[in-house]
Parts: C-alpha cells; sequence; structure tokens
C-alpha cells in the first residue's frame, strides 16, 4: 500500500470509530471513496443514499448507473479515478414510515467538510469534477448556478482546476426533451473534463 492509500485508510478508520459523527445515530455505515487514490482526477457527489448504504460503495443506485454512463460516453472508467462524496454516511428522515435521502444540516455539512477537505488534502488530485449543487457549493463557491456555471473551469488551490455538472439524480428527475437537453449538456461536461484529464496523464 502506498503513502497515498495508507493515509486513505486511516482517515476511513477514523471515521468509522468516531463518535461524534452527526450521522452515525441515524446511518450504522460509512461509505468511503474508491478507485484509484493516485489518480490526479477526483468526483465529489453529495452524499450515499439507500443502495449506497446496503453495499458500501459510493455511486452504485440509480443515479450510480446513469454516473456510468456518462464517464463511458468520455471514455472514463471509475477505476482511474478517485469518487467520493461530500457526505460519507446517509442523511435521511422518516415520512409516512419509509426512510428518505434528505440534505444536510448546517452542523453535518460543516463536520463532513473537515474530512473531505482532508481526503482531498492526501490525495492532492489536479482535477475536480462536483456532482450537483452540495457540491459545487462546498468546493467552488457558496452560491453556485448550476444551468449558467455548469462546465466552467475554476481555479483552486494549488493550481487544482475545478467544475461542476448536473447531479445524476437530479437528470433522473427530469422528463422528456428536458431530460435530453441536461444529460446532452452534463455529457459534454463530462468530456470537457476528460479532455483535461487525459492532458494531464500525458503530461506526467
Ligand atoms: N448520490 C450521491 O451524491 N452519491 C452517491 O454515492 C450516490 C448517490
Amino acid at each position: 500500500m502506498n503513502r497515498v492509500a495508507a493515509e486513505l485508510e486511516q482517515l476511513r478508520k477514523e471515521l468509522e470509530e468516531c463518535k461524534t459523527c452527526p450521522l452515525a445515530e441515524s446511518s450504522p455505515r460509512v461509505i468511503f471513496g474508491e478507485g484509484d487514490p493516485n489518480s490526479p482526477m477526483v468526483i465529489v457527489g453529495e452524499g450515499p443514499g439507500e443502495r449506497e448504504e446496503m453495499e458500501g460503495r459510493p455511486f452504485v443506485g440509480r443515479a450510480g448507473q446513469l454516473l456510468d454512463r456518462l464517464l463511458a460516453s468520455a471514455q472514463l472508467s471509475r477505476k482511474e479515478l478517485w469518487i467520493t462524496n461530500v457526505l460519507k454516511r446517509r442523511a435521511s428522515k422518516l415520512v409516512g414510515g419509509r426512510v428518505k435521502n434528505r440534505l444536510p444540516r448546517a452542523n453535518e455539512l460543516a463536520y463532513y467538510k473537515e474530512y473531505l477537505d482532508r481526503e482531498l488534502k492526501i490525495i492532492s488530485p489536479k482535477l475536480i469534477l462536483c456532482l450537483g449543487n452540495l457540491s459545487a457549493n462546498v468546493l467552488i463557491h457558496r452560491n453556485f448556478r448550476m444551468t449558467q456555471e455548469h462546465g466552467q473551469w475554476f481555479s483552486g488551490l494549488s493550481g487544482k482546476k475545478l467544475m461542476a455538472t448536473y447531479h445524476p439524480a437530479y437528470i433522473l428527475r427530469l422528463e422528456g426533451t428536458e431530460y435530453d437537453e441536461v444529460l446532452r449538456e452534463a455529457m459534454q461536461d463530462f468530456a470537457t473534463a476528460a479532455a483535461e484529464y487525459r492532458a494531464l496523464r500525458r503530461s506526467g
């Protein structure tokens, strides 16, 4: 195991053992990032849902299947990237006796942002693709407007490049021509990110 993988493993353990995690009571499992920890490109989603909690891996439900389609459209594979989430446990609420996903509260977001910062510091990617508003708000800027700003490059610390695109779960809620159009825009954003990623790989 190289240094990066070992430090990530340590971070995962810390998350699993932490007693003060604000979501630990309602969510039994930490869903950590996965893929190539030495990749120059990281994808950051929002947080795990029901399927992810069951399987213990990020993006394995319906949104994950669409993510796989978007990756394939840009000739990218999960194995060559690091895929993670802002939240490492599921944020949920009971609605009519059923457990549903919910947006995180401010204290939950602040707690996981610290871990995300540490995770990204360990990996030190050159390119970050944010999926959805939550991730873009946390990593790019607070007032991120997806319709106006998706697909644009932003500069981060240490020369990092960041971009955001539509979250696959959002795309799945659309219908008809709106679905087609937003999916096409997301594919274009993935293609732009993939071109930059390949240029980085070539330049070593
Ligand atoms: N949505 C996310 O943002 N992350 C996952 O892991 C699954 C669905």
